[in-house]
């Protein structure tokens, strides 16, 4: 590994993200937490704003949950915001940040590579970091053609052999940087690459890591309804626990019977409905079809069936709510605004006498 030009080119190169501009263990926490499954692009508005609403720990850490979701929302893998929260309040009741990654990694959400990040890139120790871009980069330099999940150990202690001493905060991300830049999983750029001559795997890329195959996502189909009322729309909080957890939602259920769904889950009677059309939605372990229906409905809501809680929530306000993506594409679909029912294609059945 030819640290020193790695890291000439990393400082020469590299781009310019929020939280490499201004560094803390705070910022660092945040940012890593956020892009854990998540592009950078996507990544800083939302840490952004998330500094701008909660600009330190103790800021956090006072803040109530459901505010930290409704900040998270749209940004998906909610554990991740209740986690952050969590060590937001773990650092506070103990005084500060730990210094080292023993302490760190004790933090609700942080794992060896979060730890290793914060220590080297904030608190400036000799730690390494192994996420998916490094991995990528090492297997190629080393000629490595294994599964990277079967090779941690060997993949951690190389990175810890190469890391140059003191300079562990640059090097970590000169490796992250190339790897998302120039070592990239299609068409690497290795003519551009900075240790291209040390590179064993530079004839053959594509060869470094083995790729493993992916198991078929499971699919299943959801049921969800539009109700609106004078202005409002009915929306219903998720259970404190399970897929996304705690988050609001248009009330509905797994399955295809909205009759069903409505009457088990908030307690109201089906009038008529209209389907608004189908949303697919790739969660990690499961691929969801939510049809969504326009609906009139008789009786009052509660929450059952594993809700919460319900609520009428004027308009204007719902952009606000701690909502998860899948329900903000699944409200797309009726942000028409509808007074009228549409007819076909509708079922109906009389209105329950009143
Ligand atoms: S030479 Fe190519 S394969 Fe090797 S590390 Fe550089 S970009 Fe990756």
């Amino acid at each position: 590994m030819d640290a020193p030009s790695l890291l000439a080119w990393y400082r020469a190169h590299h781009r310019s993200m929020p939280w490499r501009d201004i560094v803390s263990p705070y910022r660092t926490l945040v940012s890593e937490i956020m892009l854990q499954q998540t592009r950078v692009d996507t990544v800083i508005p939302y840490f952004e704003r998330f500094m701008k609403d909660f600009p330190t720990v103790d800021a956090l850490a006072e803040a109530p949950l459901e505010r930290v979701l409704e900040r998270w929302s749209g940004l998906g893998y909610y554990s991740r915001a209740r986690n952050l929260h969590g060590a937001a309040r773990a650092v506070v009741a103990e005084g500060g940040f730990p210094k080292d990654v023993e302490g760190l990694r004790a933090l609700p959400g942080v794992g060896p590579y979060t730890a290793g990040a914060i220590a080297s890139i904030a608190l400036g120790l000799d730690e390494a970091v192994v996420d998916g871009n490094v991995e990528r980069v090492m297997c190629r330099q080393m000629a490595w053609a294994e599964d990277p999940k079967r090779i941690k150990a060997r993949l951690w202690d190389k990175a810890r052999e190469w890391l140059p001493a003191g300079q562990a905060a640059d090097f970590n991300q000169a490796l992250m940087e190339l790897g998302a830049t120039v070592c990239t999983p299609l068409s690497p750029s290795c003519l551009l690459c900075p240790i291209r001559a040390g590179c064993a795997g530079v004839h053959a890329p594509d060869r470094y890591p083995a790729k493993e195959k992916k198991a078929a996502v499971p699919e299943a189909v959801a049921v969800a309804a539009l109700l609106r009322s004078e202005g409002r729309l009915l929306l219903a909080r998720r259970p404190p626990t399970g897929l996304l957890a705690g988050l609001w939602e248009l009330p509905g259920a797994l399955g295809d019977d909205l009759d069903a769904a409505l009457a088990a889950r908030v307690g109201l009677s089906l009038v008529e409905a209209t389907p608004l059309g189908t949303v697919t939605h790739v969660f990690s372990h499961l691929r969801l079809h939510t049809t969504v229906y326009e609906a009139r409905t008789a009786g009052v809501a509660r929450a059952d069936g594993g809700y919460q809680e319900v609520r009428w929530v004027p308009s204007a306000d719902v952009d606000g709510m701690a909502l998860s993506t899948l329900t903000r594409r699944t409200l797309r679909l009726g942000s028409a605004p509808t007074t009228t029912p549409r007819t076909p294609a509708a079922k109906r059945r009389p209105a329950p006498p009143s």
